[in-house]
């Protein structure tokens, strides 16, 4: 995408402002961003090579420093001193999110590089109930300004706009009316680029506050969560009003529907642009700039999509999300099953060979199970929402394979004729004919880390979790 206002970083020097001279904490992620630019164009061959030869050092280093790699390795019967041959890829223990959550000591290195940088302990805010400790390095961070600084010049970003941001926030920061002001865009640029203002407003806010402040911030740029943009925009919609300078969405968290692109597209007159990134492994994939699927961030994660047998997925396919994270020397994540599911896509069109995710679907709780107990993540048309009723916000959730509720958040009750009418919509949009009735809530909250899930099944799935479609 073209930029008519270029970024140029900052220049230590004094009397050289342009090609800038950056300071040394820029250093590192400009010269890992220019070799991305290079990589980006490999062909898969060579991608997966140097990723093996990266694989290899990291799996050295995990079964030097940590024992519970070490136990792990040789519970598969791979050698202990982590030299295994390409081929035996595939037999290195998965590691699940209760084993980390269990293991944690054991798996961490006992003697983490000097040059890999301050060692950061940290834990995911656990939205279904128990967190994920996990530990990074200095150097881990690098990656991760790299990867976000890609981002922005892959969808042409003007780092003279504002960028405001209404996501997760600690308790009792950034509330409204005015949320919190900076003077940058915030870690991945600061000391690297100039760029305009910030602005952050906590999820938490009522969502007639947060287009009222989004519209006073005049922003180039909005990020937030695709649950919480869908009635963002609905409302803007209703009142007749949009944030007149917004260039472009960005979306984290949670998984963006194809509607959603096209709903904010209609009544913003913007592109929706989103990422995949967890806490504990950084950036795990990235929007094409050309399309709306995703290009897996291969030079900082190895990422397998697996079928219930354990083997990769084909194009078309969807399957477990599976991240090696290249990089981190402290806590080795090496096969880590992250508990999301996503879709294989074909090589992209755009010519870059980094590997292609067609869709990044939700976890295994946000599929609904029929009572044939196949089990499929639903998509219920919210486009025809509202034809029948107004409403804000919509949950289902499914008591057993017969049985969904409703939850609606509305400013009036629906009446018998709409509930009727929604009712044989979700049944059609479910492929089922569920027995579905509605519960009235003044708000459905989020988790601790902002996210939303739109469905959530309590029937135990009666297989073991896998690829059921
Ligand atoms: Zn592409």
């Amino acid at each position: 995408m073209h930029n008519d206002n270029p970024a140029i970083p900052y220049s230590i020097v004094p009397g050289i402002v342009w090609p800038a001279l950056p300071d040394t904490r820029a250093v590192s992620p400009l010269a890992l961003l220019q070799q991305f630019d290079q990589s980006q164009w490999w062909p898969p061959e060579l991608l997966r090579e140097r990723q093996w030869q990266q694989v290899q050092r990291l799996l050295m280093h995990a079964c030097q420093t940590s024992a519970g790699y070490r136990e792990r390795l040789t519970r598969a019967g791979l050698p202990a001193d982590g030299r295994i041959a390409p081929e035996d890829w595939l037999r290195v223990p998965l590691l699940t999110r209760a084993e980390l959550q269990h293991g944690y000591a054991a798996l961490r290195s006992t003697a983490i590089p000097a040059d890999h940088g301050a060692v950061l302990e940290d834990h995911t805010s656990g939205s279904t109930g128990r967190p994920v400790r996990f530990a990074k390095t200095a150097l881990t961070d690098v990656f991760w300004r790299a990867f976000t600084l890609r981002d922005h010049f892959w969808q042409g970003r003007d780092f003279s706009q504002r960028l405001a941001a209404i996501r997760a926030c600690d308790a009792g920061q950034a509330l409204p009316p005015d949320g919190i002001q900076r003077t940058g865009w915030g870690g991945a640029t600061d000391g690297i680029y100039p760029t305009g203002p910030a602005s952050l407003l906590t999820i938490e806010t009522d969502i007639e506050q947060q287009l009222d402040w989004l519209l006073r911030q005049d922003a180039g740029y909005l990020l937030t969560y695709p649950t919480n943009l869908r009635v963002l925009v609905q409302l803007s919609a209703q009142r007749g009003v949009r944030p007149a300078r917004l260039r472009e969405v960005r979306t984290v968290s949670e998984s963006l529907d194809m509607d959603l692109r096209e709903l904010v597209r209609s009544v913003w007159h913007v592109p929706v642009t989103d990422m995949y990134t967890t806490r504990e492994v950084g950036y795990i994939a990235l929007q094409c700039p050309q399309h709306a699927h995703y290009h897996v961030m291969a030079e900082g994660a190895l990422v397998e999509i697996l079928n219930a047998d354990d083997r990769p997925c084909t194009p078309g396919e969807i399957g477990r999300v599976v991240v090696t994270a290249l990089h981190n020397f402290a806590l080795p994540l090496i096969r880590y099953e992250i508990g999301d599911y996503a879709e294989v896509g074909a090589p992209c069109p755009c010519g870059r060979g980094l590997p292609v995710l067609a869709r990044i679907l939700g976890r295994s709780r946000n599929m609904l199970t029929l009572p044939d107990g196949s089990r499929h993540w639903p998509r219920f048309g919210y486009a025809k929402f509202g034809d029948i009723a107004p409403i804000r916000q919509l949950q289902l959730v499914q008591h057993t394979v017969e049985d969904i509720e409703a939850r609606l958040v509305v400013d009036t009750a629906l009446n018998v004729e709409q509930e009727a009418r929604l009712t044989v919509h979700l049944q059609t949009a479910l492929g089922h004919p569920f027995r579905i009735r509605f519960t009235y809530l003044d708000s459905i909250p989020r988790s601790a880390n902002g996210k939303y899930e739109d469905v959530l099944s309590l029937v135990e799935p009666s297989v073991v979790t896998g690829n059921s479609e």
